[in-house]
């Protein structure tokens, strides 16, 4: 059933609304198609927090979308989305523009090739398309908007909001989900969940982000989360990989752990996650968590390779101590240690080139910082990923692991004038 909310019964702030947002939103109405915010940007901005990104919903296709925006780019091969681009560089932003999806029957998938638009009625009657234990295998192919909201998670994640009137376009009471500050699930959970798994962790994400704002999960949401853990076992390593570190990046990890613990789903999700839910009350990855969700508090960015590196380090040193005692030099012995840690608690994931090699470079950059004297602080400043190392090693510094003294001189050292630098290579010799 389709409900229109106006503006009198939602209290969304306009001025919270990306102007980037409303131009896409604007330039598709004004080409006459339909066009929303949609998703995760409309609960947060229902509960008055300012999304961190704009997602559009429309009823054009990928390539009509594309032609009425200067720079757009059609992405994904198994859902076709457009981004689109405004601003350069660093300052860029990007509106994630979709067609109205819906699920299809496989064999139907097949024939209809997620090209065309699918008329209503070709699409009434048509079943999910699912393997033998119930997982969506299929769902590219463009449907009607109620459709469209009826494959969404939960119930405040599926609302449309039109930015130009001010309507909520609601069809599964996600409005009084927000304003009882439930988090339900669309349908039945257990058969949702059985779809696709990756949505237990997207519940274990979106409880610890609400649950500062008192939202609770509705009891039925909830009950099969624990028990259906076992599914994730089937979902493809890279989407685990990722969804692992969405939970560690939305600036609430440390509510996300308790989360998870709570809700019994502490290990077995994700190898990697296992390592953070069982060292999280470890000082120094507890400060570097504590540090990531305050940055994400302040809108700063962070770098996953920072984060995995934090969560690795007590592996890694440990390794390094181990084989130094055996008495391996310092660089090689760190160079070991990585690649052990890579191989136990990554697997196939090492294999992501650039992550792999930034978090390498973080690690040994540390001992160089011990280096103070001669041209050596010269070139680890000139270093591309110089701020993230030093970052690390402050770190360190704070949990007591190396002196406090070594963090502060670089901190001087780094934001030095150049003469002044010359005498602290000096002094330190
Ligand atoms: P965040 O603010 O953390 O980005 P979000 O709700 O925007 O949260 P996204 O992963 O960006 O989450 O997904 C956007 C929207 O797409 C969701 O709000 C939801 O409606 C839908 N969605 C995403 N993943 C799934 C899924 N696995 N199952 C069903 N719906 C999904
Ligand atoms: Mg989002």
């Amino acid at each position: 059933e389709r409900r229109e909310v106006g503006p009198q019964d939602h209290a969304i702030d306009p001025k919270l609304v990306d102007d980037r947002a409303m131009d896409v939103v604007r330039t598709l109405q004004d080409a006459g198609y339909e066009a929303y915010i949609v998703g995760g940007a409309v609960r947060d901005l229902l509960v008055g927090l300012r999304p961190k990104d704009f997602d559009v919903a429309t009823d054009a296709t990928p390539e009509q979308v594309k032609s009425l925006f200067r720079r757009a780019f059609i992405i994904g091969r198994r859902f076709r989305i457009v981004h689109v681009i405004y601003g350069r560089g660093r300052e860029h932003e990007v509106i994630e523009v979709s067609t109205f999806r819906a699920h299809l029957d496989s064999s139907l998938a097949e024939q209809v090739g997620g090209n065309e638009r699918t008329s209503k009625s070709e699409l009434a009657g048509m079943k999910h398309a699912v393997d033998a234990s119930g997982r969506v295998l299929r769902d590219n192919v463009w449907g009607p908007m109620e459709e469209d909201a009826a494959r969404r998670d939960f119930t405040i994640n599926a609302m449309y909001y039109d930015p130009e009137t001010q309507i909520v376009v609601d069809y599964h009471h996600g409005i009084r989900d927000a304003k009882k500050k439930i988090i339900r699930m669309i349908g039945d959970p257990a058969t949702r969940y059985r779809e696709d798994p990756v949505r237990i962790i997207r519940a274990v994400r979106f409880s610890a982000k609400l649950s500062a704002l008192g939202f609770k999960f509705e009891d039925k949401t909830a009950a099969p989360l624990k028990s259906m853990k076992g599914l994730l076992a089937d979902v493809p390593q890279s989407r685990l990989f990722d969804e692992m570190l969405k939970l560690l990046q939305t600036g609430h990890s440390l509510a996300s752990i308790a989360q998870l613990k709570f809700l019994g789903l502490n290990t077995g999700i994700y190898p990697l996650l296992d390592v953070v839910v069982d060292t999280a009350e470890e000082p120094f990855l507890q400060l570097a968590l504590l540090d990531t969700d305050r940055r994400v508090g302040e809108g700063k960015p962070v770098a996953p390779s920072f984060l995995l590196s934090c969560v690795l380090w007590a592996d890694v040193r440990q390794g390094w101590e181990q084989r130094r005692q055996r008495g391996e030099h310092v660089m090689p012995a760190l160079q070991d240690a990585i690649d052990d840690a890579f191989n136990a608690k990554i697997g196939d994931v090492s294999g992501r080139g650039k992550l792999g090699t930034d978090m390498r470079e973080i690690w040994t950059m540390q001992p160089r910082f011990e280096k103070r004297t001669g041209s050596s602080p010269y070139s680890l400043l000139d270093q591309p990923r110089f701020r993230a190392g030093f970052d690390f090693l402050r770190l360190r510094a704070q949990t007591g692991e190396i002196e406090m003294e070594l963090s502060e001189w670089w901190e001087k050292f780094s934001t030095a004038y150049d003469d002044e630098r010359h005498e602290m290579i000096e002094q330190a010799r």
